[in-house]
């Protein structure tokens, strides 16, 4: 990674500070000297940091095939003792695979729901050991540990070598991460549709959003627990019958991620 990549994973904050105030230390204080910069470094953060659905600044992958017919349902902040179960039973009456990104302190709590997830032929998937939302503003060590220990955790208990896929609590990228996984042969997935669950309290609402977006490839992201002390959102256990119910009637089937990029064939 060359040091502007560190530099930059560092720096993101300060650089909307530094780059106007260096830009009017040379060209005379002015909107144009300030604003400018201002706009364009806040728009390339914007863009390659925190958009799900942008590879300008780190490779990430948030779509499959657009010419099949599958979908990938993926369920973050995980294992929850409450929503996950309901969440498992409904797949499994709708013969839908999914891919559940857990978080590792969750699933250590909850081996017998990593394990009803492998029996079903789900994925089990990297969400980092503790979810911190801040991760992408750490430095290098604390990015590794939770990366690391994550992927280490989801290895042991689905009883794998491969290296699980990886989604970024928060979906923040950064070049430090990216060099992260590359060195584990790693690959980043966020999505292409949320299902804001966190926001959408009405079913009809939350699945007609998805079913107006979704076209085959996508990765829709939704909840099946929280990095905090509440259970997921209800809405998408409420939800995800009647979704299901519309992909299959549009013809899509939903499979697990890796399934969907052509990774692997899902055999954990
Ligand atoms: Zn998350």
């Amino acid at each position: 990674m060359p040091p502007a990549g560190m530099l930059f994973s560092y720096l993101q904050i300060p650089m909307i500070i530094l780059v106007p105030m260096i830009s009017a230390f040379i060209f005379g204080p002015g909107i144009l000297s300030i604003g400018v910069p201002l706009v364009v470094i806040g728009l390339i953060i914007y863009k390659g940091v925190a958009t799900p659905r942008s590879s300008l600044i780190v490779p990430t992958t948030w779509h499959g095939d657009r010419t099949g017919n599958s979908v990938n349902l993926s369920f973050d902040d995980g294992p929850d003792p409450d929503r996950t179960p309901r969440i498992l039973e409904i797949l499994r009456e709708h013969g839908a695979h999914a891919t559940f990104f857990v978080i590792g302190r969750h699933a250590i709590k909850h081996p017998e729901l990593i394990r009803k997830m492998l029996e079903d032929g789900h994925e089990v998937a990297n969400h980092s050991m503790d979810h911190p939302r801040t991760l992408n503003f750490a430095f290098h060590g604390r990015m590794l540990d939770q990366v690391s220990r994550g992927a280490e955790t989801v290895m042991e208990m689905t009883d794998v070598e491969h290296e699980p896929l990886y989604r970024p609590p928060v979906g923040l990228r950064n070049p430090t991460l990216w060099r992260i996984l590359r060195q584990r042969g790693c690959q980043i997935v966020t999505w292409s549709i949320s299902s804001r669950d966190r926001h959408i309290n009405d079913e009809q609402r939350y699945i007609e959003r998805i079913i107006k977006r979704v076209q085959p490839g996508d990765i829709v992201m939704m909840h099946d627990g929280s990095d905090g002390p509440l259970s997921g959102p209800e809405i998408t256990v409420r939800a995800l019958p009647g979704l299901l119910q519309r992909l299959t009637g549009m013809g899509l089937e939903c499979v697990t991620c890796s399934q969907l990029l052509g990774i692997r064939s899902a055999d954990h």
